[in-house]
């Protein structure tokens, strides 16, 4: 077969996995092996000298370290022969040895033999390092196509075909490396503008640092040191790494290993509890140093946080919440993480790929929340009474299904229920988000532990949000299940707009025909309905609030001729307080309607 014949693949060729896509019936698509995307970048000989890759290569590193090779891609562009059971190899060897595994599940998911291929590299890489994988590849047997650089790739998952020039920042957080990169995107061609980051921080350092506060404490309890056998800390290591994990989606996490170690002839078992906030305050300076990164690469491209377009998250370690916290203070907005970080690369040089054999490829899309759902909870009291906020549990733009919890304090050690409202929205202020649902979760009273309440929201693709709240001391547990979260909005909207249709349909007396009825989707948020027929519906309840809060009704009316001329994010939020006002009007809540007046008058004076 020539090399300008077949498909082109994109590899993310990764420190510590590696991934294959193509597009498939026109979409960017990770080709898997058995329903396995992602495939460990480790490669082995098994006793009777047998090549072995991926999982099984991965399974013995810890046995068998003098036969198992991994993080090859460090020592890509060095000369340094790497034994290998009875043998040597050099590093292009060792990547090809993965490279055609890869090839190999390429050709299977999509039918055909795969022989060409883009291949991903670090930004830093130089050119020793680009030649290294270009020779890796080869020796696979794939033509390589181009070689791209990660950050590039991230982005045009994101940005493909579009025109306008934008700097988008790519923050990539992986197993072994720290890279931060920032791209310039303009008549589609992506330029790195600059890079910076550490080759010697990434998740395998978290996990370390977990370790070893568990280590720690198991010395001061046990008096033995789980480091000193090797067995024994490989196992912690690989429980630290599975703690880790569950901690970026729940509150607290227990590691148990029997039998780690033996004490005077005795066996001895671990079992601790690290909480989130715990893990949080190890991996602190972990997370600093990425976000001084992130500084120094901006002040290397000469641009501020105000001219980036877009942050990429890659790499699993971004998945911890405190590192998409830290950035979101940072930036102060939603990084794009809708795609999942450990396949964006690889996604993204499919489609640099696809654009080679010259097929048009839209972004991906995958499905996410729209909006940002959590709960209100008391900041504290002041003469006016509670302080109350929006505290988000599920960010806008999560990819679906989503899964987080978060821990809250009880107000005093003697109550006796807790009121767990769901809101839907962007603003800390609670007045100016969507109420969702709420219940009450019974509590027992007393202090220390019983003070803490875990919220759990679990998202479903099909939109249905379940909120459950714990006591974490007792157990006690309590659950809403509110269909339709994600499309709420839209619903309520649909729901007034079908209303006011009715009200104006009544009022004209006359006959609309089906087709002239817009379909559900054209219910999107509305502009103010300034019709006659419209007005005359609502009139006696207009009078009356009128009468009795014409600041709001007069405020209200501002917002509307002063809609239009805002921007869309201004005027989702105008919308929403005027929704809320109305509200509060139609339910005589004074104090609601005093505070939500400040704060339309407050925005209305920022955007007029
Ligand atoms: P990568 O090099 O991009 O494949 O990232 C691998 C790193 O991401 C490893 O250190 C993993 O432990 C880490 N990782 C993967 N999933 C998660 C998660 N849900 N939370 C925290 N770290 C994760």
């Amino acid at each position: 077969m020539s090399t300008t014949e077949g498909p082109v693949v994109g590899i993310d060729l990764g420190t510590t996995n590696s991934v294959v896509a193509a597009i498939v019936d026109g979409k960017p698509t990770v080709l898997d092996e058995v329903g396995e995307k992602i495939l460990p970048s480790v490669v082995g000989v098994t006793p009777d000298g047998q090549l072995i890759t991926g999982v099984v290569a991965l399974n013995q590193l810890a046995a068998f370290p003098d036969r198992t090779i991994a993080s090859i891609k460090r020592r890509m562009g060095t000369m340094e022969p790497i034994p290998l059971g009875d043998q040597t190899f050099m590093p292009p060897e060792i990547s090809a040895m993965i490279l055609r595994r890869l090839r190999d599940r390429a050709s299977r998911a999509l039918g055909q033999p795969v022989t060409r291929a883009v291949i991903t590299v670090p930004a830093f890489f130089d050119e020793n390092q680009r030649q290294a994988t270009r020779e890796a590849g080869e020796l696979a047997g794939l033509h390589v196509e181009r070689i791209i650089n990660e950050p590039t790739a991230a982005t045009l998952v994101y940005h493909v075909g579009e025109q306008d020039q934008k700097h988008i920042l790519v923050y990539d957080f992986g197993g072994g490396t720290f890279d931060v990169s920032l791209v310039r995107m303009e008549a589609g061609v992506v330029e790195v503008l600059s890079s910076n980051g550490d080759t010697h921080l990434g998740g395998d350092d978290l996990d370390q640092t977990l370790l070893d506060h568990v280590a720690d404490q198991f010395l001061e309890d046990q008096d033995v040191d789980l480091r000193e056998n090797a067995q024994a800390r490989y196992r912690l290591l690989q429980a630290c790494e599975q703690a880790k994990r569950h901690l970026s989606t729940e509150e607290t996490v227990e590691i148990a290993e029997e039998f780690i170690a033996e004490k005077d002839g005795s066996p001895l078992n671990l079992t601790t509890t690290i909480t989130r906030s715990d893990f949080e305050e190890l991996i602190e300076p972990f997370v600093q140093r990425t976000i001084d990164s992130v500084d120094e690469a901006l002040r290397d491209a000469g641009l501020t946080i105000h001219q980036i377009a877009d942050l990429v998250l890659v790499g699993g370690s971004t998945r911890i919440p405190l590192v998409e916290e830290r950035l979101r203070d940072e930036f102060q907005r939603d990084p794009s993480r809708a795609v999942d970080p450990d396949l964006a690369v690889a996604l993204g040089a499919a489609v640099q790929a696809a654009m080679i054999e010259g097929q048009s490829v839209g972004p991906v899309l995958v499905d996410v929340t729209p909006h940002t759902l959590g709960i209100e909870v008391c900041e504290g009291m002041s003469f006016a009474g509670p302080h109350l906020v929006f505290s988000p549990i599920i960010h806008r733009n999560s990819p679906l299904p989503a899964r987080y919890e978060q821990a809250y304090s009880k107000m005093f050690d003697n109550q006796e229920e807790a009121e767990i409202h769901v809101l839907q929205g962007e603003h800390s202020e609670v007045h100016r988000n969507r109420s969702i649902g709420r219940f009450l979760l019974d509590l027992e009273a007393g202090g220390g532990n019983r003070n803490k309440i875990v919220v759990r929201f679990d998202l479903t693709l099909d939109g249905t949000l379940k909120v459950t709240a714990t006591q974490a001391a007792t157990d006690i547990s309590q659950e809403l299940v509110i269909d339709n979260a994600l499309s709420q909005f839209q619903a309520d909207e649909r729901d007034r707009a079908v209303a006011r249709l009715g009200a104006m349909f009544d009022a004209s007396d006359e006959l609309l025909d089906d087709e002239d009825l817009p379909s559900p989707n054209q219910w999107a948020p509305q502009t103010p309905d300034t019709s006659d027929s419209s007005v005359a519906a609502t009139k006696t309840d207009s009078a009356e609030d009128e009468a009795k809060f014409p600041e709001a009704v007069a405020l209200i009316k501002k917002a509307e001729s002063l809609k239009s001329s805002v921007d869309a994010e201004d005027s989702c939020d105008i919308e929403t307080l005027c929704e809320n006002l109305n509200q509060a009007m139609t339910q005589r809540d004074h104090s609601a309607v005093a505070s939500l007046c400040t704060e339309l008058d407050d925005i209305l004076f920022y955007v007029q």
